[in-house]
């Protein structure tokens, strides 16, 4: 009580006793009954909603993540009323559900049937499905949560995240930059340190889980020598990435008849290294110390580099696990795209648009005949470019930018593409533009004859994947027609002048 009377005393607040509540941790019968009697507060049970968050002294379980998960829905359906493209779709999902876990994903290490239940209400949301009803995915959602350049939609993964963001906290403890790193240090860390601490069952199940990601930490803070002030001699990890308590145990503290509290500063004598010879441990610390500097500056910690300083995208692209670069990236993704082009094309890549040889396989439909009456049978390489109608599409889309050639199969064609549509030279952008206008409209006339029974000329298609060209050039405001007698007749044949 006098604690609460200091307090009041310091800040001029005081307590309201009918708004308040007090909670018991091991604490006997007799001083339960007696306190909140004193204290006029009735007795609290845990868990208890602060701040949006559960308090805790035991492990998450599935219902205490349940409101973590209800609002991932909430926010999803509040928009499933309104027609939304994919890349509308796609930007809510990045930023505006990936957002709600932050907060939490910052606390706490989510267990995996709440990430998994989050993320399966993103997947069910990007594909178009409403509420608990969903459509299927056209494509693999680890694949669609890579970066853009491995392929992916650039959506992170919660777990991957949610570690991510707990780095910064134990990032933060040798700092003590936070209230909450000075009370760990004060009351968790105590006379220990960080990286020797015990993982004790006594511990909280919060304070746990974040110990346990010390040594993802530990391989990314790199331990900088100055003048040996802040160190700890035995177990911060400045020897080579090491604790020497961890190298050589208890004994070499002992040896050096320390009793394990000691600064680096104990070992620098004149800015050099200066270890006693008393044991062949200390004897071969003193040779492998030589080429580490040290300074007149003081201790330092940086984050993956010397003087780094911690980037939680950073440490989430460090411990996540990175796939090959994909050639096609840029091409799909460039600075100048048009958003509804560039996802058709990014699922053309990825051979995910649902053909008719595909559904005929799952025995959804009975006949595979292409739309184009053609006589073949629709799938991928027939609709990009074997078809006679969609392979005249894009041979008019080729003249265009100039470029008479045969038309080849898709995988060739491209190819061909990843090579020709590279960099930031005009007919470059233009073919991107091309490419991703052409299969857009080719399948946009495709769904168009399948499912509306409306079609339209292969001219009148032309025409449409020109105008889009065509207005994108126009509003990306650059003066392309003016560098010389080639682009000049480039936007000719797009309509840009
Ligand atoms: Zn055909």
């Amino acid at each position: 009580m006098q604690g609460l009377s200091d307090f009041k005393a310091a800040s001029g607040l005081s307590p309201n006793a009918q708004k308040s509540s007090i909670f018991f941790c091991n604490t006997g019968r007799s001083a339960r009954s007696c306190i909140p009697h004193l204290a006029q507060f009735r007795e609290g049970i845990l868990p208890v909603r602060y701040l949006g968050l559960p308090l805790l002294t035991k492990r998450l379980t599935k219902q205490d993540g349940a409101p973590l998960v209800e609002r991932f829905l909430a926010r999803a359906n509040s928009w499933v009323s309104k027609s939304l493209s994919f890349a509308r779709r796609l930007q809510l999902v990045k930023y505006s559900l990936a957002s709600v876990e932050v907060f939490w994903s910052s606390m706490f290490l989510l267990l995996a049937s709440v990430t998994n239940e989050c993320e399966r209400t993103m997947r069910r949301f990007l594909w178009g499905g409403r509420g608990l009803c969903g459509k299927s995915s056209k494509v693999n959602w680890s694949q669609v949560c890579k970066p853009f350049h491995e392929g992916g939609l650039g959506i992170k993964r919660m777990r991957s995240w949610n570690e991510a963001l707990l780095l910064k906290e134990i990032w933060n403890l040798p700092h003590q930059r936070s209230l909450w790193a000075k009370w760990c240090n004060l009351h968790l860390i105590r006379k220990h340190n960080l990286w020797s601490l015990h993982n004790w069952g006594s511990h909280s199940w919060v304070w746990r889980h974040m110990l346990k990601l010390r040594d993802i930490a530990r391989t990314h803070m790199v331990y900088e020598c100055g003048r040996g002030e802040l160190f700890s001699l035995w177990y911060d990890p400045w020897f080579h990435g090491n604790c020497i308590h961890a190298l050589y145990g208890h004994r070499v503290i002992y040896d050096e008849r320390m009793n394990g509290n000691e600064k680096l500063k104990e070992v620098i004598v004149n800015g050099r290294w200066s270890w006693p010879q008393t044991s062949w441990e200390l004897i071969e610390t003193q040779q492998r110390v030589q080429n580490i500097p040290v300074s007149s500056q003081p201790d330092c910690i940086g984050w993956h580099k010397k003087g780094g300083a911690f980037s939680t995208k950073q440490a989430w692209q460090l411990i996540r696990r990175a796939s090959d670069i994909v050639p096609w990236w840029k091409m799909v993704w460039c600075s100048k795209r048009i958003p509804k082009h560039s996802f058709c094309l990014w699922l053309t890549i990825h051979r995910a648009h649902k053909t008719k040889d595909k559904l005929l396989n799952w025995g959804l439909i009975s006949s595979a005949r292409c739309v184009f009456h053609c006589g073949g049978t629709e799938s991928m390489d027939h609709l990009f470019f074997e078809c006679p109608y969609t392979r005249n599409i894009w041979r008019d889309a080729l003249r265009r930018c100039n470029i008479h050639r045969n038309i080849l199969p898709w995988v060739e064609e491209e190819e061909w593409l990843e090579a020709y549509a590279k960099g930031d030279y005009f007919p470059a952008i233009l073919m991107r533009l091309a490419v991703g206008a052409t299969v857009y409209h080719i399948w946009l006339e495709r769904n168009r004859r399948c499912f509306r029974n409306r079609f339209l000329p292969g001219d009148e298609i032309s025409k449409r994947i020109r105008e889009d060209v065509g207005r994108k050039l126009k509003f990306t405001g650059d003066d392309y027609g003016n560098d010389n007698d080639r682009h000049h007749s480039l936007c000719i044949n797009w309509g840009v002048l």
